[in-house]
């Protein structure tokens, strides 16, 4: 099962979805990935190199050509927990300015997730919890980028849940409700 976490920085991606790839005993991977592109990408986020929000988008679609190789060979063999995937992209690089039906077209070789869980949180809260801030990490964008994920929920059917006033073992107690649906625990 190729399961996705997405939601904006802050709304606990990284630990939910490391919680359950151990829970699960899955392979844990995240975007942007280890590929070459990855590496290139991270440092584009850090602000050290500066390229267009089109380059962006495309780089981001051609991780994702060599990300999904690794996630369809794991697949094979067990299941798969992503930290971030396709939707990160339509929803911070449509709201970066890039045309939406060109990021869907870059993307087409994209993998369909069993499940997308959606985190999302309050902004402030989503601000006190990163610690490094890259070039998106700003309050009015990671507004529009939220909200832009909550079209996307009811486009593409992800589970939503609300991280804001909850403890890590509570949402983590949500996530595996859910997934009962799956026999998967
Ligand atoms: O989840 P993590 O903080 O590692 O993601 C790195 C950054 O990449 C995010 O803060 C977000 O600003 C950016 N990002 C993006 N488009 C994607 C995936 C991530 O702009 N498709
Ligand atoms: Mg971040």
């Amino acid at each position: 099962m190729f399961i996705v976490f997405e939601g904006i920085d802050g709304s606990g991606k990284t630990t939910q979805s490391g919680l359950l790839a151990k829970k699960l005993n899955a392979f844990w991977t995240c975007e942007p990935s280890n590929s070459s592109v990855g590496k290139l990408i991270r440092e584009i986020l850090s602000g050290k190199i500066k390229v267009d929000d089109k380059t962006l988008a495309l780089l981001f679609a051609a991780d994702r050509v060599e990300h999904t190789k690794l996630i369809k060979e794991e697949l094979k063999r067990r299941d798969v927990v992503c930290d971030r995937y396709l939707y990160s992209s339509i929803a911070y690089q449509s709201i970066a300015g890039v045309d939406e039906d060109f990021i869907k077209s870059i993307n087409r070789y994209a993998l369909k997730p069993d499940v997308v869980f959606l985190l999302i949180v309050d902004i402030e809260t989503a601000l006190k919890r990163v610690k490094t801030k890259d070039i998106f990490e700003k309050k009015d964008f990671l507004e529009k980028v939220q909200n832009k994920y909550l079209e996307l929920a009811e486009e593409y059917n992800f589970i939503v849940i609300d991280t804001t006033k909850k403890s890590i073992n509570e949402i983590h107690k949500e996530i595996l409700e859910y997934l009962k649906e799956y026999n998967k625990v």
